[in-house]
Formats: C-alpha cells, structure tokens, sequence
C-alpha cells in the first residue's frame, strides 16, 4: 500500500504555482473530491501509479467545466424563426448597446424626476405604447401566460369566462386554456364546438355571472374545412351591447403586416386596435421580436383594475426587460426595422437566402457534399399554425454518415440543423449574415 502514502496531501498540493490565478476556494474543494477519487482507485486496485501532471490537469479541466456558462450561444438552423427552445427573438448588440448605461446605473425606474417622488414603473412605456398602436392604456408583465392569468384573475374570479370550444388550445405543454383559467379562479364557460361557433352561441351564453367574452389565438393548430368561428370585431360589438368585457389573448402579437398574405388570417395590433376592443394582450418575444414580456392594451379603467391587484408585483418586470421593450418599439415608431432581427428574417428574400446558401457551399466543396435545396419552414412560437413560408436550406452529406449523425455532430458543435425527408438542413431563414463564415469553420473543424 505504498501508492496510498504517495497520495498527496491537499493544502500542499493547491499550493501548486500552476492554480496562483483560479479561486483557491474552488481549487481546494475540486482538489478533496480528485484526491478522495483517487484513494477509492488505488483501494479498488482500478490505478497502479499516481500521475501528479495529470490530477493538476483534471483539477483545472474540472474547474474551467464549473464556470463555464451553461446558456451559450447556439446557430438556428432549423429554420424556425421564433424558437422557443432556442430562446425565441434576438436582440441586437446595437439594442443592448442603447441601453447599457440605463441598467448599470441608477435610473428612475420607480421615481417621478420631476416631482422628485415615488414613480410607477410601468409609466414608461405606455406613452411608447400609446404612440404606437393608439391604446388608451397599458402595462407589462412577465410574459403573455402572467398577462392571460393576471387578466383573468382581476376580472373573472368565480365569474364565467366564455370561450369557444375551438379555442380551447394547450401551448408547448405547460400552457392550457381550460388550466390556466382554472387556476386563476374563473369560470369556464364553453361554447360552440371544435369547428364551429356562432354569434348566437356568444349572445345566448351571456348571463349575470358573465365578466369576460374571451377569444385565444390558436396558435399551433388550425381547424380546416367545414368551420366557422365569430370574428373578434364581432365578439367587440357583442360584449359592448352586454355590457361584459371583451378579451383578445393574440399570442404572437405583431405590429406591421406579415409577409406571404401571413397576415390574411393573422390582423396586426394596428388592425385589432381599431375595432376597440377592452383588452388584448400578447408576446414580446414571438413576433413582436423583442424581449420575454406580456404586453398588455386596452381601457384606462380596466388596466387601473389589473394594477390593483396583488399579483401584478409577482409578474412584474425589471429594468433590462423595460429599457429594451421601448427601445425596441421605438424602432418600430422610427421605422427601423433593421434593429428587429425577427422581423429581419421574416422578409430576408429567397435571393440573399440562397447567395448564403451557395457561399457556404462553395468553401465546402472538398469537405462534405452540399446541395442547395428549395423548402419550407415554419415560424415557430405559436404565430401563424400550419403557415409555411418559402425558404432555402442546404443539404450536408458526408462519406456514409447517416443523418443522425451528421446532425448530432452539428449540435454539439452547437449548429441546430433539422433532418427531412432523410437529409440534414441547414435552413437559412433563421440563420443570421454574420453567422455564414462561423458555419464554415465549424464543419471544417467536424469533418476534418
Ligand atoms: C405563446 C402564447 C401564450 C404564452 O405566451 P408567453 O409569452 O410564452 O408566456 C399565451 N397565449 C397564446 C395564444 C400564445 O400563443
């Protein structure tokens, strides 16, 4: 049992001129667990030499694995603009840039600097607001599921709500209609059926107990054939003559016309605006492109409601997420759209698709077999159900590498591809310029 004499001794072995620059603290506590590993393996015969270079090593490795930042930067090239799993929409360096001395000094988020008090936080951004879509009234929360709660929670507790059957969707798993309205207290009150609801099935629910007539954006589905569903200018006018309130939950909330018709079936806020409605609320970061946020819109008298209730200091947002939401909608009130990446890709034409597509495929032309390929790809984020759009992907194929492969070896170099119809895609529409060179040197350096 020599080996275990030789078994270095902590406190010396951290004095190592190699570990002068990490934090001793780490350093010691990686070192005991190393070195308790090490006891177990002479103990269980698994080592016969003990490699002081190599522990030091490992130690480091160990250390460098601890700090690594876990969220890390990932190419889309699944084409999916507003990815969820991949953190929905970009913002800019320009963007963080504008606001980089707000948030790291002092500002006045909840301080009036004219009247030298105690200001409100949402006071912001609702001028922005105003500007732009022409509501009376606004406030901004977490994200669209604390609008949809918060709204129904102020309005609707042990009140009926009334929704149509179609409408009744479930949202990436942890977001359902019927649960969330549960949960918040109110009243489900069903009508219609899967593909059809009428005016009269609205106007023939309404009773004294009503608070909300609510229409939900579909989002990930979208019913074809023989249906029918009452549009919302139609609900609007119902609510008003009943005197109940009318409630949009949009999902993907965009400001400026989709391209491809999307917007045929998808009204922007500008459009819905107009119909008056009580309240709508939507997304910050599906088409709105900017950061995660439930922007809500609608009556002064009701948003004065929402503020008064307890929950809206749980939902509440911070300074980073208010400073780039009005930098971002004053990009849309300036008309610079350039500064929304979302909307960017959105209407990046198939030309300059493809002139990206053929500048990878040419450096590439002695590495792996490309083609170019013209497809279709989803939006993603619950925006615009079962609507593609036009796109272009290259094909990556490599010596007899299945698909499988190929694309995993891609993930773990974090490029997302997307295999159909048996081939690995990159899909342009979600891939950004300046990410055109950094695809090249990453599948030089996997298929070397
Ligand atoms: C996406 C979506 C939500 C949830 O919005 P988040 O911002 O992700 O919280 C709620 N309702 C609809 C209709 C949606 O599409």
């Amino acid at each position: 049992m020599t080996l275990l004499k030789q078994i270095p001794k902590v406190d010396k072995f951290i004095k190592n001129k190699i570990f002068e620059n990490y934090s001793s603290k780490l350093i010691t506590k990686i070192t005991k667990e190393k070195i308790n590993k090490l006891r177990e393996d002479i103990l269980s015969n698994k080592i016969n030499k003990i490699e002081e270079e190599k522990l030091t090593n490992n130690i480091i490795k160990e250390y460098k694995n601890i700090i690594k930042p876990s969220l890390q930067k990932v190419i889309n090239a699944t084409g999916i603009i507003v990815h969820t799993n991949l953190g929905r929409s970009l913002i800019t360096k320009k963007s963080f840039d504008k606001v980089k001395d707000i948030v790291s000094s002092y500002n006045n988020l909840e301080y009036d600097l004219k009247e030298g008090k105690r200001g409100e936080r949402y006071s912001h951004i609702v001028k922005t607001l105003q500007n732009l879509t022409g509501c009376e009234d606004a406030l901004v929360v977490n994200n669209n599921a604390s609008a949809v709660f918060l709204i129904l929670n102020t309005f609707a507790k042990n009140k009926e709500v009334i929704v149509s059957r179609g409408e009744l969707v479930e949202i990436g798993g942890s977001f359902r209609v019927p649960e969330v309205m549960s949960q918040s207290g109110a009243i489900l009150k069903e009508i219609g059926t899967t593909n059809k609801t009428h005016k009269k099935d609205y106007e023939n629910a309404i009773n004294e107990n009503t608070s909300i007539l609510m229409k939900v954006h579909k989002s990930n589905y979208s019913i074809e054939g023989f249906t029918s569903e009452v549009e919302l200018e139609d609900i609007i006018k119902i609510a008003k003559e009943k005197s109940v309130i009318d409630y949009y939950d949009m999902g993907s909330g965009h400001i400026i016309d989709l391209p491809y018709n999307l917007d045929k079936k998808e009204p922007s806020i500008l459009k819905i605006m107009q119909y008056n409605p009580s309240l709508i609320s939507f997304s910050g970061d599906k088409l709105l492109g900017s950061v995660q946020a439930g922007v809500i819109l609608g009556k002064k008298e009701l948003i004065d409601q929402i503020k008064k209730n307890q929950l809206l200091r749980m939902l509440r947002v911070d300074k980073i997420t208010l400073s780039l939401l009005q930098e971002h909608l004053n990009s849309y009130l300036k008309g610079q759209l350039e500064d929304i990446p979302t909307l960017q890709m959105l209407y990046t034409t198939i030309e300059t698709l493809e002139q990206r597509a053929k500048y990878i495929k040419q450096n590439l032309e002695n590495i792996c077999n490309c083609e170019i390929i013209e497809t279709s790809s989803l939006i993603g984020g619950g925006t615009t159900p079962n609507r593609k759009i036009p796109t272009i992907a290259l094909s990556i194929e490599y010596k007899d590498f299945k698909p499988n492969k190929i694309e995993e070896l891609l993930r773990k170099n974090n490029i997302i591809a997307r295999i159909e119809n048996e081939k690995v895609l990159l899909d342009f529409r979600s891939i950004k310029d300046s990410e055109v060179d950094e695809i090249i040197a990453i599948i030089k350096k996997v298929f070397k």
